[in-house]
This record gives C-alpha cells, structure tokens and sequence, in this order.
C-alpha cells in the first residue's frame, strides 16, 4: 500500500504499480472493462453475499482492479450513492493494496461554472451538500470537504478541465441544495465522489476523480432525460479519459505526477 501521500503531503516517489478503479453504474465500467481488456475475477475475494464486481487485468506496467457495486438485490439496478461506493472502496482498498485510486463516472454540471456535456472534469476538490448540521463545528462537518490528491502533471499532459465536486444521495436537488453547492464552488455534481475521497483520506490513499457530464444542473431540462440521452457518449469519454491517464501513468512514480 502507498505510504500516507494525502494531507498536504507531497507524493512519494515509489512505482505506480496497482491502480484501483471505482466505478459505480455498469454502463460507465463497461467500455473501460472492454477496453483494458479486463476479466470479471469471480474468485470471491468480497464478503459473501455483496453485489460488488471486480475485474481485473495487466495494462502496461500496472496491474488495474475495476470495481463496482453492483446490481442492488432488491431493487434490482445499480447500488448508487455513498454508502455502497464507501463501502465498496474500503474493502477494495484493503484487498488490493493500490497505490492510487481513481473515481470514475458521470456528474452534473454546472454551465455557470463552464460545464458543458461531454467535457470530462479532474476534480481538485470534493464536498457533500446534503449532510446538514447546524451544530457547532458539525456544519463543516457535513460539508466535509476534501483537497483530492493535486496532479498537476496528469492535468497538464492530458489538457483537462479541473473543478470543484458535490457529492449528494440525491439526482435532483431542491432550493437548500443549490445554496450549499452554490458555497461548495461546484462545477460537478455526482452521487459518490465526496463519500470515496472520506475513505481516501481515512486509508492515506492517493485518489484521481474524473468525472464526464451527462446532464446539466444549472438548466431548466429534466435531468433523468438528459442523463440517459448522453450516459453512453459520456462513458466513451470517461474510458477515452481513464485509458490517456493510464497511458500517462504506466512506468512513473507517484511523484511524477505533481
Ligand atoms: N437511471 C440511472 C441511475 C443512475 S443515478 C441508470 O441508468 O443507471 C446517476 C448516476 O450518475 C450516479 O452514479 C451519479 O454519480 C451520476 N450523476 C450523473 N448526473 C448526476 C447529477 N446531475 N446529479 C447527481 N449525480 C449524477
């Protein structure tokens, strides 16, 4: 496992050698699987019962696990939102011991930030905007924000839009919401990315989240609509994405991306 990088810390200079991938919707992981010509690992590594999915492969000179949640059981669509992306990314990192982690998928975006649909955003920064506590020193608590590892590198080389994320259990957002995210200095919006950067930062684990805009959030269009219409063109843009970083990241040390 990486020593502690996150924190302010500058990244160390050890090898790139195992890459975690969290991915929380099928349809976002599936160019990525085909792609990096990953294979669905059925070796029951996870606790026994849980939906998660892992597919695993060599790509370059790293060896790269793609997690999702999976298939919820009862309801029977993918296991969005916090708790199984929290879930899911402690025992993963546990397991496979990456030494970066990178956050994947699709996000909202604001249009008075710039977000435009297709762009595909690295996120210097994640914060919750439905965790509301007016006690004391638990306001900021909720908001909880989180500096995402800075790769200045990785930015540069692969000329990449950098903004603010929002994370929320919820699609749409009511009147207090726009006001938090408003504070929060959104750019994305997404449903997990805040909850996997807290177990980031709890495992001393580095962690890239890139996020492709489906829908956008500042607009009078019904999210659901857009979301489907653009959710196959924004996944190719997410493994387009994915796949340059990894490019990017085969043979380097830690430290050579900042
Ligand atoms: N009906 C969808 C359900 C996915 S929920 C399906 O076909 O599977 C939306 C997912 O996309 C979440 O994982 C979330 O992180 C992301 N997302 C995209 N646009 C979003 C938005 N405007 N607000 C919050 N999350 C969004």
């Amino acid at each position: 496992m990486a020593p502690p990088a996150l924190k302010g810390a500058p990244l160390p200079a050890t090898p790139i050698k195992t890459v975690l991938l969290v991915v929380a919707l099928q349809a976002e992981a599936a160019p990525l699987v085909k792609d990096l010509n990953l294979k669905e690992d059925t070796s029951g590594l996870f606790p026994a019962g849980v939906p998660w999915v892992k597919f695993s492969g060599e790509y370059k000179s790293m060896k790269v696990h793609l997690v999702t949640p999976g298939v919820d059981a009862i309801h029977g669509v993918d296991a969005v939102c916090t708790v199984p992306a929290s879930l899911l990314t402690f025992s993963s990192v546990q397991l496979f011991k990456p030494d970066l982690i990178i956050n994947c998928g699709t996000a909202g975006g604001f249009q008075k930030k710039g977000a435009e649909i297709g762009d595909v955003y690295l996120i210097s920064e994640t914060a919750f905007h439905d965790r509301r506590n007016m006690l004391p020193g638990f306001d900021n608590y909720g908001i909880g924000a989180l500096a995402a590892t800075p790769v200045p590198k990785l930015v540069s080389h692969l000329n990449l839009k950098v903004g603010v994320l929002t994370t929320g259990d919820s699609l749409d957002h009511v009147d207090k919401d726009d006001e938090v995210m408003e504070n929060n200095n959104a750019t994305v919006k997404d449903m997990e990315g805040a909850a996997i950067a807290y177990v980031a930062d709890l495992l001393t684990t580095p962690l890239i989240l890139l996020k492709g805009v489906t829908d956008i959030v500042d607009s009078p269009a019904a999210t659901e609509e857009e979301f489907l219409l653009n959710l196959q063109s924004a996944a190719k843009a997410i493994q387009t994405t994915v796949t340059s970083a990894l490019d990017f990241l085969s043979l380097k040390n830690l430290s050579d991306l900042q």
